[in-house]
């Protein structure tokens, strides 16, 4: 299962990923390069797991071979696949995942990226469609969430691309737990 974001209304809209340089974050006083990704569809749960904690991650289920290593290359992101046919591409960086099982599958992107897991921002991305969340003010949502929600809830954000909604629900300390644990069995720091 996709990690569950509390989400509400509107279909996903398939659409192309945006074209960025790596992007570099300071976290607590020292820079570090946070890769980008391509997933291939074989790791559709690894990919939502990893947008879930903030990461940049290109995920079409349907895209050809080519197009996934088309946007790794433009990305300058790393393919992660499952596909042994993409498992050496030249000029791009692949990971090519081993294990059937998603904790596994974390630990190795973790390994191999490296992923420095202090850059993870949870609750910062769209699960379904990888853009990033721009928060929005309560009066803005009173009409697009449950009234429970409304009611409990004081931080919103909004998915640009999509129009999801997201609030602080009980899968936030769910995925806070998930990159902890990920953090200790990896020996990387968490935020
Ligand atoms: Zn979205």
């Amino acid at each position: 299962m996709a990690p569950a974001a509390a989400v509400a209304g509107h279909k996903p809209t398939r659409q192309g990923p945006g074209f960025r340089v790596w992007k570099t974050t300071a976290t607590r006083g020292r820079t570090s390069m946070v890769p980008r990704f391509v997933a291939d569809s074989m790791v559709g749960r690894l990919a939502k797991w990893l947008r879930a904690f903030g990461f940049d991650v290109v995920y079409q289920p349907f895209a050809e071979d080519d197009e996934l290593v088309n946007w790794a290359r433009q990305r300058e992101a790393i393919l992660v696949t499952r596909d042994t046919g993409l498992a050496r591409v030249p000029g791009v960086r692949v990971i090519f995942i081993k294990d059937d099982g998603l904790e596994e599958q974390l630990r190795q992107v973790v390994r191999e990226g490296p992923l420095d897991l202090s850059a993870a921002r949870p609750l910062s991305r769209c699960i379904v469609c990888n853009e990033g969340l721009l928060t929005v003010t309560r009066d803005k949502v009173r009409d697009q969430v449950p009234p429970y929600v409304y009611a409990k809830h004081r931080w919103y954000a909004r998915c640009p691309g999509c129009g999801r909604t997201y609030w602080q629900g009980t899968h936030v300390p769910r995925i806070r737990e998930r990159l902890a644990r990920l953090a200790r069995e990896t020996g990387e720091r968490e935020q």
